[in-house]
């Protein structure tokens, strides 16, 4: 190494281009949020999307003795191979199987989460310069992986006035031969959509005509509410391929273990040439995930009982319920009833709150007065709404329904004069 050409005299480490690219938005808005909760009122947050902040939601014991037992086996200390040990891949496998799809355990790759799930797939599939298609509204993470890969994301609309289904029309404008993949998310976070069969068979169908292959996030596969049907997109189509990316994190409200992953679906073996060896070398720089948990996912898988996927279920089906009924009654907002996840989208018709320029000033100025946050549409690349978590306790969900409303009542253009009169009454009650 030669010293008369080098040119550093002083220490100057820069950050590399895909650190500066890589930036979380609702990160940035939340952060860039100073206004702090009214003091008087207990802070109540609608914004986490985490079930097991408040205690209220717990996973199955089943869950927890399998854990116990892998830990105490001292069986699963060691490294596992990258893409998960052979029993825990067996088990995702089998778990993932149905009358329609039947998945083979070579066919999965255990990850550090479906975040790290849709992180292999996004850059197992696209380059620097090609782009990939997500959802508007949509969860920030596909655009948080995939610009920091210098990989551009176009979105695609959905459509509020007909339960979040996709704008195929607009889902097919934004194709052409630099798109690399369509990521599809069923059930939504955020709206809490669930897709149904025919508009499923809709999307495979373009994906088809343009030969372009799909990842599908399904971490809320199955979280749908009585009535609906949870479709996987793999159990649809025989032609697309598709990537699948799940985990534990939602359905058995264990966020922290970060266990998710990959079923790659690819029946006409489109994906074998490069992609599938792709996603198995992407997989050896997280050098596999934790084996604890991999240790415990077969039990995980087959034994967790009905029981506690119902009354997950039951419980988010409830309080949605209750959410809904509730901001439905008040000025100047409007919910969309949700069919499975765990949140509610809000419009608010800021038309008829004149104070506020963007839902952003609604949100902050609701979080000022009463002490409730809920994270604001610009999170989800969609303005003019609000985004409800319903997983909070019961008692929660239901005092900050009211407060909503009384916050909306006090600013709204129309009933704000009516109501100051009434607030003034209130004042005069001694207690
Ligand atoms: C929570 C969530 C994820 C990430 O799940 P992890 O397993 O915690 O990485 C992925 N996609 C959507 C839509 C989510 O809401």
């Amino acid at each position: 190494m030669s010293s008369k050409n080098y040119t550093r005299t002083r220490w100057d480490v820069q950050a590399s281009d895909i650190a500066r690219k890589t930036h979380n938005p609702i990160r940035s808005i939340v952060e860039n949020i100073v206004i702090e909760p009214n003091p008087n009122k207990n802070m109540i947050a609608l914004s986490i999307g985490d079930p097991t902040t408040f205690g209220n939601l717990k996973t199955a014991k089943e869950v927890i003795d399998a854990v116990q037992e892998s830990v105490a086996s001292q069986l699963y200390n060691g490294y596992a191979p990258s893409t998960g040990y052979q029993e825990a891949r067996e088990a995702v496998a089998e778990y993932s199987s149905n009358e329609f799809v039947k998945v083979d355990p070579n066919d999965v790759i255990l990850c550090s989460g479906c975040s790290c799930a849709l992180d292999l797939c996004i850059t197992a599939l696209a380059r620097p310069g090609q782009n990939i298609l997500i959802p508007r509204p949509g969860f920030s993470i596909y655009r948080t992986l995939a610009e920091g890969l210098g990989i551009t994301v176009r979105s695609y609309n959905l459509r509020p006035d007909s339960g979040w289904k996709i704008d195929l029309d607009d889902l097919e404008s934004k194709i052409d031969e630099t798109t690399a993949a369509i990521v599809i998310n069923n059930p939504s976070n955020p709206c809490g959509s669930v897709f149904d069969r025919d508009h499923l068979l809709d999307i495979l169908d373009i994906a088809a005509r343009y030969y372009v292959p799909i990842i599908a996030d399904e971490i809320y596969e199955h979280m749908v509410f009585p009535g609906r049907t949870f479709w996987s997109l793999a159990s649809l189509s025989k032609e697309v391929p598709i990537l699948s990316c799940s985990g534990l994190t939602k359905r058995f409200l264990v966020p922290g273990w970060r266990m998710g992953w990959i079923t790659i679906h690819d029946r006409q073996n489109i994906l074998d040439r490069e992609v599938r060896k792709g996603l198995l070398s992407l997989s050896q720089r997280i050098i596999g995930s934790n084996t604890i948990v991999q240790g415990a996912l077969p039990a995980i898988l087959s034994k967790t009982p009905q029981k506690f996927y119902d009354d997950v279920i039951h419980t988010l089906y409830t309080q949605s319920k209750l959410a809904y009924k509730c901001i439905i009654k008040v000025p100047g907002l409007k919910p969309i009833m949700p069919d499975g996840a765990m949140y509610m989208m809000v419009y608010i018709d800021l038309g008829c709150f004149p104070e506020f320029k963007t839902e952003l000033e609604f949100v902050q100025c609701l979080l000022m007065e009463e002490s409730v946050f809920c994270l604001p549409g610009q999170c989800f690349d969609y303005p003019s709404y609000m985004r409800m978590v319903i997983t909070v306790p019961e008692d929660m969900l239901q005092e900050a329904c009211l407060r909503i409303n009384d916050f909306c009542e006090r600013h709204h253009c129309k009933t704000s004069h009516e109501i100051i009169r009434n607030s003034l009454r209130r004042v005069e009650i001694p207690y």
